[in-house]
């Protein structure tokens, strides 16, 4: 025995979460798009609600938070009895872990799936089984072939991140009505606000009619509030017993709570950004194709690029050109993917700086 405290066997196997790196502050304008913020900021009224609890930060928050669960229910038409709160939605995923994974058990994303999934695998000691995609797309048949008696838990970003690709309802409701009633389904729309897709839904009705479905959404993006650490799930009360008994009693604290409600309301800058970001990545995606990359169709607020394999042309120098510039994109070969960048829809002045940046990487000798 070595002498001294021994961490849970499975930690070992964690490979910790690399977030998208922040720009060095430079001589000219800079620009993230490294992470999928919201490149408009934050809502004005939400950030009001922040400013206005300065005096107040010694008041535990509403454990319960029933102000901003009464509001996300008034806006999506739900039961708030069945909303699940946590600081951002990973910690969603984390309650949900926690409650449903342990050593023995098994749980299934898919190849390029969000890294947070196989993370909370990983820590709570399950087997973590990550199935092929199709053209960087999940597939139903292949995960529903990956099912055994362990899996508790299937997980699908859906749009996914980093792909930007999705899958339409009806196939998600096909990949549900294969799954053993004893096999959660969790559907991350962290993106849901942003797709324009007639045959998309972020199965807000899978969650209310079934015992084995949660759905997640996230003020992260849209809302402009990652800083904050706010995210909600929508699930049968069965699930939410369970989440509730492994959730901290304060973890959605003061700020997020109020600037959560004050988000809701803020319809102007919600139209605003999804405007914006209807249009730039629609440019994004049409100006990067110009230059000769690969890109595939994102409903997201990011796309990724696809770089060729020549020394000096490749991902992580495109990578390494665009930092010197002062604009950070995400390597992607954390995800499987080392001939991509994401690149997140940044302000017109920052897509403008990617496009012309790379048709200058591109053009080099
Ligand atoms: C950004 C993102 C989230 C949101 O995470 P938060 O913890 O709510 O900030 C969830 N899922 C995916 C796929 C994401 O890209």
């Amino acid at each position: 025995m070595v002498d001294r405290p021994q961490p849970l066997p499975q930690l070992s196997g964690v490979r910790p979460y690399v977030p998208g790196e922040a720009p060095k502050p430079g001589a000219g304008r800079t620009f993230k798009q490294a992470s999928n913020e919201n490149p408009l900021g934050a809502s004005p009224q939400a950030q009001q609600a922040f400013s206005a609890l300065a005096g107040r930060l010694e008041i535990y928050p509403d454990g319960g938070a029933a102000a901003l669960k009464a509001a996300i229910a008034a806006r999506h038409g739900l039961d708030p009895a069945r909303l699940i709160l946590g600081a951002g939605s990973d910690e969603i995923f984390l309650m949900l872990g926690r409650a449903y994974l342990a050593p023995g058990t098994e749980m299934i994303c898919t190849r390029h799936a969000f890294a947070i999934f196989a993370i909370i695998g990983q820590q709570q000691g399950a087997t973590v089984i990550e199935v092929e995609e199709r053209d960087f797309r999940a597939d139903v048949d292949l995960i529903l072939a990956s099912l055994t008696p362990r899996t508790r838990i299937v997980w699908l970003a859906n749009p996914n991140n980093p792909t930007g690709t999705y899958l339409p309802f009806d196939e998600i409701k096909r990949l549900h009505a294969g799954l053993p009633g004893n096999v959660l389904l969790v559907l991350d729309g962290a993106y849901a606000e942003f797709v324009r897709r007639n045959d998309y839904a972020a199965g807000l009705e899978l969650a209310a009619e079934h015992e084995n479905v949660v759905m997640t959404r996230t003020f992260s993006k849209l809302y402009g509030l990652a800083g904050l650490r706010l995210g909600w799930g929508y699930a049968a009360p069965s699930i939410i017993d369970a989440l509730e008994r492994v959730r901290m009693p304060f973890n959605v604290n003061l700020a997020a709570q109020a600037a959560g409600v004050a988000a809701l309301e803020d319809e102007a800058f919600t139209r605003m950004s999804l405007e914006h970001n209807d249009r730039e990545l629609a440019r994004l995606t049409e100006g990067l194709r110009a230059l000769g990359l690969e890109v595939p169709d994102s409903v997201g607020n990011f796309v990724v690029a696809r770089f060729p394999q020549e020394p000096g042309r490749t991902a992580q120098d495109a990578l390494a050109f665009m930092k010197n510039r002062g604009v950070t994109l995400r390597g992607l070969a954390g995800y499987r993917m080392p001939e991509h960048l994401r690149i997140s829809v940044g302000v017109v002045e920052g897509n403008d700086a990617v496009l012309e940046g790379l048709a200058e990487f591109l053009a080099q000798k």
